[in-house]
């Protein structure tokens, strides 16, 4: 089986030694073995620099814009290859829509903003001349220009396409030179995306290395940015690097979140918002089989209804069909691989210490199309805490089809149930009661990055819990890692440097006009 090669100044080349070997979800077959041993990471960063800056400077924003529209059409049209290899992955057609099509989805919208909102220019002048001196001849402004670095962009394994497009696109427009780490388990899945999109693209405005990246940091400093998505514990090691610490590259991390919904009281059986409630939660445990940052972990019910919901929720997770993605009737796929279900199954075991599990076996499930023994595959499980005082719920967070159900007892008590989560990305309130969803709406903002409120009148266009959108911030405090993605132009904007410049207005003028 041959190594999985990364795509560096231009040119596909694989690294040396055994690799780490990635196998199949579905059948545990070797897929590619993944290595950055010998790779010339110096290099990619001058060529990054170098090339991949100059080749960007040259366009506007709007031929960018452009640029990233080619990109995203050239994925488009070459997505079933995408659909086929997630697949490997564990990924349903379903799931394969979220991460291939959402992200594609995202590189357009970006295209389209871009095209609407940022000037055919190369810097963005912020503000009118703020006068400075009573005479009116010195004033000052602000102006966003393009760091004279690159943007490191660290992926999780979840969303292979989805994550890295989310982060390529404000860069490109950006007209910063992106070098993309994928995780490993599912980096060739996004080589294959590059391969796509590579000629599109001017050059050096995507590198991509696959594997470890050893002294990649210490080659990062003050105009460089980091974007990491994945676990705390990376991120944390990541953060306290003297890249960051002592040189300022910028640091933005996406990380683990404990993401809750809550039930209101006014939403008992027979309401619309209890059934949106079940199915929500239901959705979140299985698209992607629970893979993702943004699932439901925690779901507040209030304690009068904790027992319907439960078999509400049980209810339909019995019509769940687990088995290979291409299998008929197949409903949820497997976990990425072997050792992310035992990641799994040993957080679910810390969770068990404090809450029983009321639906699903974590060490048996059936199967449709694929041999249970070999495959990654895992039940659904709900679990429910009666004690919500635990620290179990609120902390461990079970990457996979896991959710814990917490029966809180009033409206105060939820808000600092609410917090314990120390920050999430996302969180929802689903009720028909407006002075109940804007007490929890109130209290709940400063812990989230994104909140949802889904009721009866806005279910039929709702986007759903757990999609961020790329019009709207994705991030979260705390917990989630503090940072800031998306949120459409932000996101561009965010990655410029910012300098006010003072002068005389008339030159001002002539600096900031394009020629
Ligand atoms: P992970 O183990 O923390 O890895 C994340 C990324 O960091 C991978 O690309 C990994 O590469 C890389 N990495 C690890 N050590 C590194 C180092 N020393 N230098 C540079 N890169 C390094 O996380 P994961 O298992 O892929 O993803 C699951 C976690 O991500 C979950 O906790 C989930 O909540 C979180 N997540 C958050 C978001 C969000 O948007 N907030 C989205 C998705 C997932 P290798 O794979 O090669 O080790």
């Amino acid at each position: 089986m041959s190594t999985l090669e990364s795509y560096l100044e231009g040119a596909w080349r694989a690294g040396g030694g055994e690799g780490v070997p990635v196998a199949d979800a579905v059948t545990g077959e070797l897929v590619t073995r993944v290595s950055g041993e010998g790779l010339d990471l110096a290099a990619a960063v001058a060529y990054a620099r170098r090339t991949g800056l100059a080749a960007l400077g040259e366009l506007t924003f709007l031929q960018r814009a452009a640029v990233l529209k080619s990109a995203a059409l050239a994925l488009q049209e070459r997505r079933q290859e995408l659909y086929e290899l997630s697949a490997r992955a564990g990924a349903t057609r379903r799931d394969a829509a979220v991460d291939v099509d959402g992200g594609i989805g995202t590189a357009l919208v970006y295209a389209s903003l871009a095209r609407k909102g940022l000037p055919d220019h190369t810097l963005i002048v912020e503000d009118d001349p703020i006068p400075l001196g009573r005479g009116g001849t010195f004033a000052g402004r602000h102006v966003l220009t393009t760091p004279r670095g690159l943007s490191l962009q660290i992926n999780a394994f979840n969303f292979p396409v989805w994550g890295m497009l989310e982060k390529l696109a404000p860069a490109l427009l950006a007209g910063l030179p992106t070098i993309v780490k994928p995780a490993t388990p599912t980096a060739y899945i996004a080589a294959h995306a590059v391969r796509i999109i590579a000629d599109a693209l001017p050059p050096g405005a995507i590198q991509l290395v696959a594997g470890s990246v050893p002294g990649l940091f210490d080659l990062l400093g003050g105009q460089d940015h980091i974007g990491f998505t994945g676990s705390a514990a990376t991120a944390a090691r990541l953060r306290s690097d003297p890249a960051v610490t002592r040189r300022s590259a910028r640091f933005n991390a996406e990380a683990d979140s404990l993401n809750c919904s809550v039930l209101g009281p006014d939403a008992v059986p027979g309401e619309p918002e209890f059934d949106l409630f079940a199915d929500a939660l239901v959705t979140e445990m299985t698209v992607k089989a629970g893979q993702k940052c943004t699932a439901i972990r925690r779901a507040f019910v209030p304690a009068n209804l904790a027992d319907a919901v439960c078999e509400a929720v049980a209810a339909r997770l019995a019509r769940v069909v687990v088995g290979a993605p291409d299998a008929d009737g197949v409903t949820m796929g497997p976990l990425v691989g072997l050792a992310q279900r035992e990641d799994v199954r040993a957080a679910v075991a810390r969770l068990a210490r404090a809450a029983s599990v009321v639906c699903g076996d974590p060490d048996k499930v059936e199967v449709v199309g694929a041999d249970a023994g070999r495959g990654a595959f895992l039940s659904p499980l709900l679990l429910r805490a009666d004690d919500v005082d635990r620290p179990e719920p609120h902390d461990v967070e079970a990457f996979g089809p896991v959710c814990t159900l917490l029966p809180y007892r009033d409206a105060a008590g939820l808000n600092e149930l609410i917090a314990r989560g120390e920050g999430s990305l996302a969180g929802s309130v689903v009720s028909y009661d407006a002075d109940f969803v804007r007490n929890v709406v109130l209290g709940a903002a400063a812990h989230h990055g994104r909140l949802l409120v889904l009721d009866r009148d806005s279910a039929g266009e709702s986007t759903g819990h757990g999609t961020p959108m790329p019009q709207l911030v994705h991030g979260g405090p705390g917990r989630a890692g503090g940072g800031e993605e998306e949120g459409g132009l932000r996101a561009v904007h965010a990655l410029l440097r910012r300098t006010a410049l003072q002068g005389g207005p008339a030159m001002l003028d002539t600096i900031t006009s394009k020629e």
